[in-house]
């Protein structure tokens, strides 16, 4: 394997069953019932094991009244990931559904955007509106990393390893970023909630948790030149994913995907 091709991996953790019209701002007109899958996702390559997100637990779940289908552990067991053993957690954003867990990493250092942080602590979290998708205690253990000196900051675009890139996006979270990696396929883009849905990139739609309108739009066409085709950009909630790549192994169907192989279209 050549020095910066990775194995590209999206584990599915648990879902949550909602109205078509809670995903667009002006909602839709087809007002049926539909999934939003939750996600973590794995890059492995020659400069080890990257986690894109956290995902959350049991306890946030429960809070929000949402299900867990595999626990992440589970989930990264299948593919021989060992959570101690893994050295770097991109946090693509810090919404609850993203940046729980805390403890499942013990080693990793944390990449964050310095926009993200900044929001998460700063005086957008004394509007109620704006606070709604952010968990107090998923910020105040970031805060923590920080003191105990696991946190990276970065400010745009940066390098992690040949091959792994993360870009700031904004839009939906102030310092969203994205990831870009480098597969067997081409650039392959970890859109994660840059874009919610297939629907939001390709009809130029946004989901209705937003810092900014503008931002997410003008986002769609960053990740559009990122990615090595509209093929190549994963959606951070869509569950057709999971139909879209092959099981990274018999038995992982609808769980674990590879994203590093092409989909079936
Ligand atoms: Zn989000
Ligand atoms: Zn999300």
């Amino acid at each position: 394997m050549s020095d910066d091709i990775h194995e590209v991996y999206a584990i599915k953790y648990g879902e949550h069953a909602r109205r078509r019209s809670e995903n667009y701002v002006f909602g839709d007109p087809h007002d049926e019932m539909t999934t939003l899958v939750y996600y973590v996702w794995v890059i492995k390559g020659p400069h080890g094991t990257f986690m894109v997100d956290t995902g959350f637990d049991e306890t946030a779940a429960r809070e929000r009244d949402r299900h867990i289908s595999h626990p992440v552990d589970q989930g990264l067991k299948t593919i021989g990931v060992d959570p101690a053993k893994v050295d770097h957690v991109i946090a693509t954003h810090l919404h609850w559904d993203h940046a729980g867990n805390y403890d499942m990493f013990p080693n990793a250092r944390y990449h964050i955007q310095d926009d993200e942080m900044a929001y998460a602590t700063g005086r957008c979290m004394c509007h109620k509106m704006l606070r709604i998708p952010f968990s107090e205690s998923d910020v105040h253990v970031m805060v923590k990393k920080v003191f105990a000196f696991r946190c990276e900051f970065h400010d745009g675009t940066d390098e992690l390893a040949p091959g792994i890139t993360i870009h700031k996006i904004g839009g939906h979270s102030k310092g969203l970023q994205c990831v870009r990696v480098k597969t067997r396929r081409g650039y392959v883009v970890l859109a994660s909630d840059c874009c919610h849905y297939y629907s939001h990139i390709d009809e130029g739609r946004v989901f209705p948790i937003t810092y900014s309108v503008g931002d997410t739009l003008e986002g769609y066409k960053k990740l559009a030149k990122l990615a090595a085709s509209r093929h190549h950009i994963v959606p951070g909630h869509d569950p057709t994913v999971l139909d879209l790549y092959p099981a990274a192994a018999p038995g992982l169907e609808n769980w674990v995907v590879r994203l590093d192989v092409a989909p079936k279209l």
